[in-house]
C-alpha cells in the first residue's frame, strides 16, 4: 500500500544544526543568509501598526527603527534591494503566515495543517479541508489557496486550519508550528529565487523545522529527498498505509477527481494527515468519494463524439504533466507557453501514450523540434487553433488533453484564464 511516514521533529531540528549533505554544499547557509533574515527577536507585532507607508524607490527608504517588514511572497527575496536594506538594518521581513502564527495564540482552541511540496499542494490542501468539512469539523483553507488567511473569519473551537504554503511563504514565516506538516514532493521549480535545488528544498525543510517535538511531519518514504541523512525521518514514531492503493496506482475510475498516479500522492499524504486528525479510515476513504476536485487540474471539461477533453492547465512544469500524461491512453497533448527549462525529460516516459502533440506559445517551435522524432507534431502557435485541430483528428475514446508543462504569461493572464480559453474553445465545439 501506499506509505506515509512520520518522524521527530526533533531530531530533524537536531540534524539541521548539524553537518548534513544539504548544508555541506555551502547551499543551506547561502540559503539562511538569503532568505532568514532574523538577526534579532521577533517583533510583537502591535494591532495599530505603526501606520503605512508608501516608496516608490526601494533603495532611499530609510529602515531604521522598524519592527519588521512585512512583504508579498512575490518579492523575491535574493535580489529585491528592500531585503538586502532589511537585512543590513537587521529588520526581520515577515509574510501574512507568519502574523497569522502570531495571531494563534488569541485564537479559540485549534489545530493547523500546512501544505507545501512543488506539486499537488492546492488538490491535497481542499481534499483534507473536504475531509474536514465532511466529518462536521469546522476548517477553512488558506494560505496559498482561495483567500488569504487573514481575510477570513477565525474558526470557533475546535477548528482546523488547513494552510497551502508556497516556499515563498515558508520563507517568510518563523513561529508556525503545524500540528500536521506535509512535505509532497520537491522537484525542481522557482530555482532562480534559490540557491540551486539544496536551497530549495531546504526553504520547505524548514515547516519541519518550525514544528515542535510532538507534532507530527508526513511524506513518501520512496522520496529521494527522504534520504539525506541528516532528515532522520525513517526512525520516526510511525507510518501509514492507505488501504486499497499503492504509489503509482492509476486511480482511473476509484475515486472519480482523484485520477492519475500523483493523485495516489495526494490522497495518500491527505488521508495521513486525516488520520493524524483523529479521523477513522473509513471514513476518510468515503470522503474521499465525494470530493468533486479543483479547476484547471485534471479537470474533465466535456466529452463529444466519444473524445473526452481534459483541462489540466495547471500543470505549468513537465513535472506536473507527466503524471497527466500518464492517466490517459491516447492522448491529443496540447503543450508549450513560457517554458521553465528547455526539455520535457520528466514526460518522456509516458510519450507512448501521446497519439499527437500540439505546440502552442513561445515555447512551441523548441518542444516541436523536440518531440518530433518520438511522435506526430503539428505547430499549432494558438489554443483555439490547437483545440479545434485536436478534436478534428481524435478518435472516439481519445482524450484531449491540455497540459502545458509550461507559465502561461506568454499568451495569457495566468493558468486560470487559460484554462478558461480552453473550456470555451471545447465548448463552441457543439
Ligand atoms: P500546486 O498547488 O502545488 O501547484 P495542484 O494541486 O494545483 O498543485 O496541481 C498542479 C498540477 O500538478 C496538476 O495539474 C497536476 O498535473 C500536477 N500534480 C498534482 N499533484 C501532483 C503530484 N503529487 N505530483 C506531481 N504532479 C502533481
Amino acid at each position: 500500500g501506499a506509505e506515509v511516514v512520520a518522524w521527530d521533529s526533533d531530531a530533524a531540528k537536531r540534524d539541521a544544526l548539524s553537518p548534513s549533505p544539504l548544508r555541506g554544499e555551502g547551499r543551506g547557509e547561502g540559503l539562511s543568509e538569503a532568505v532568514s533574515p532574523v538577526t534579532a527577536p521577533l517583533p510583537t507585532l502591535s494591532p495599530e501598526g505603526r501606520g503605512l507607508l508608501s516608496f516608490a524607490d526601494p533603495e532611499s527608504i530609510d529602515l531604521t527603527g522598524f519592527d519588521g517588514l512585512i512583504v508579498s511572497p512575490g518579492v523575491p527575496l535574493n535580489r529585491h534591494p528592500v531585503a538586502a536594506k532589511a537585512r543590513a538594518a537587521g529588520v526581520p521581513i515577515l509574510g501574512d503566515i507568519e502574523l497569522f502564527a502570531q495571531a494563534r495564540a488569541t485564537l479559540p482552541a485549534h489545530k493547523v495543517v500546512g501544505i507545501t511540496g512543488t506539486n499537488g499542494k492546492s488538490t491535497t490542501t481542499a481534499l483534507i479541508h473536504h475531509i474536514l468539512q465532511t466529518a462536521g469539523v469546522p476548517s477553512l483553507m488558506g494560505g496559498n489557496i482561495g483567500l488569504p488567511i487573514l481575510a477570513q473569519e477565525p474558526l470557533p473551537e475546535g477548528g482546523v486550519y488547513v494552510l497551502e504554503l508556497s516556499s515563498y511563504q515558508i520563507d517568510l514565516t518563523y513561529t508556525l508550528d503545524c500540528d500536521v506538516a506535509v512535505l509532497l514532493n520537491i522537484t525542481p521549480d522557482h530555482l532562480d529565487r534559490y540557491d540551486g535545488f539544496a536551497g530549495y528544498a531546504a526553504s520547505k525543510f524548514r515547516l519541519f523545522h518550525m514544528q515542535s517535538h510532538d507534532h507530527v511531519g508526513v511524506m513518501r518514504r520512496d522520496d529521494p529527498i527522504a534520504s539525506v541523512p541528516s532528515m532522520e525521518w525513517k526512525n520516526g514514531p510511525g507510518s501509514w498505509h492507505l488501504p486499497a492503493i499503492g504509489w503509482g496506482t492509476n486511480l482511473q475510475g476509484k475515486w472519480p477527481s482523484l485520477q492519475g498516479p500523483h493523485n495516489a500522492e495526494n490522497a495518500a499524504a491527505a488521508y495521513a494527515a486525516c488520520f493524524e486528525l483523529g479521523l477513522k479510515t473509513d471514513f476518510i476513504l468515503a470522503a474521499m468519494e465525494t470530493f468533486t476536485g479543483l479547476p484547471h487540474r485534471m479537470e474533465r471539461v466535456a466529452t463529444h463524439a466519444g473524445v473526452t477533453f481534459v483541462n489540466d492547465s495547471k500543470a505549468t512544469n513537465p513535472e506536473s504533466t507527466a503524471p497527466a500524461l500518464a492517466a490517459f491512453d491516447r492522448i491529443h497533448w496540447i503543450v508549450g507557453g513560457k517554458a521553465k527549462g528547455a526539455d520535457l525529460d520528466a514526460c518522456r516516459p509516458h510519450f507512448g501514450h501521446v497519439a499527437r502533440a500540439y505546440t502552442i506559445g513561445e515555447a512551441g517551435p523548441v518542444f516541436a523540434a523536440l518531440l518530433r522524432d518520438t511522435m506526430p507534431v503539428e505547430e499549432a502557435g494558438t489554443l483555439a487553433a490547437a483545440v479545434a485541430s485536436a478534436a478534428a483528428q481524435a478518435q472516439p475514446g481519445d482524450t484531449v488533453l491540455l497540459s502545458p508543462a509550461c507559465a502561461s504569461f506568454d499568451q495569457f493572464r495566468d493558468f486560470e484564464q487559460r484554462g478558461d480559453v480552453f473550456r470555451a474553445a471545447v465548448e463552441a465545439l457543439r
